[in-house]
């Protein structure tokens, strides 16, 4: 590795955001799986979590196959894998995330309103169904954008796209990018997992 390849993973690293991320639910489209991971990568989430479509696999994302209990990884963003979708609500929640399960409710606000600066995972919805309503009411809070076309909804990964860039917005003026969150320890194992694969 270069000291400039070295030099890169390390300013990366300094800003991944250990308390931002997605919870794919049922996505099975791999390239909106693919987009959201890119995007993910691009706000500085440090890994994402994925249940995978009703009776099979997570959607193949570069070359990679996510099943239920591999917990693949991702060479940027690993992809943790969850068997259900209510479990990982939960246990997100039970590691400090508020959680906004982005569907259309009755206590629905705009996307733009949460503090996106606490720790923070956005359910997304698969594709066809969307995010259930199980799912919706065990999170913290509803969000969504509002639409104002003849169209009802985004395409699933522009939807994380436009939420998770409000969230990298908020968090930019909140100064969490200038200063690693990441502990010490982790960055620099990190650093060495990704400069030598
Ligand atoms: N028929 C589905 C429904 O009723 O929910 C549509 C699902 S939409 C194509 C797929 C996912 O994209 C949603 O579950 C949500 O995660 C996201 N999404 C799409 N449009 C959205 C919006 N306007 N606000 C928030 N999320 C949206």
């Amino acid at each position: 590795m270069t000291p400039e390849r070295y030099q890169k993973i390390l300013r990366v690293l300094r800003r991944r955001q250990p308390t931002l991320t997605v919870l794919m639910d049922e996505v099975n489209k791999p390239h909106n799986l693919s987009a959201i991971v890119r995007t993910c990568d691009a706000v500085g989430v440090l890994e994402a979590h994925a249940v995978a479509p009703r009776g099979g696999p997570l959607a193949t994302f570069e070359g990679q196959t996510y099943g239920a209990t591999s917990g693949s990884a991702h060479k940027w963003v690993p992809v943790r894998a969850h068997a259900d979708t209510l479990g990982a609500v939960r246990a997100l929640q039970g590691h400090g995330f508020q959680v906004l399960a982005t569907h259309l409710s009755q206590r629905s606000v705009d996307y733009r309103d949460p503090d996106y600066t606490r720790p923070t995972c956005v359910l997304l919805g698969a594709e066809k169904w969307g995010v259930s309503d199980e799912a919706a009411g065990a999170a913290d809070a509803n969000i969504v954008i509002p639409m104002l076309g003849m169209v009802q909804s985004l395409n699933v990964s522009v939807a994380a796209a436009t939420i998770l860039f409000e969230a990298q917005r908020q968090r930019l003026a909140a100064g969490l990018y200038d200063a690693p969150q990441l502990e010490e320890a982790d960055l620099a194992r990190l650093a060495f997992e990704w400069g030598y694969p």
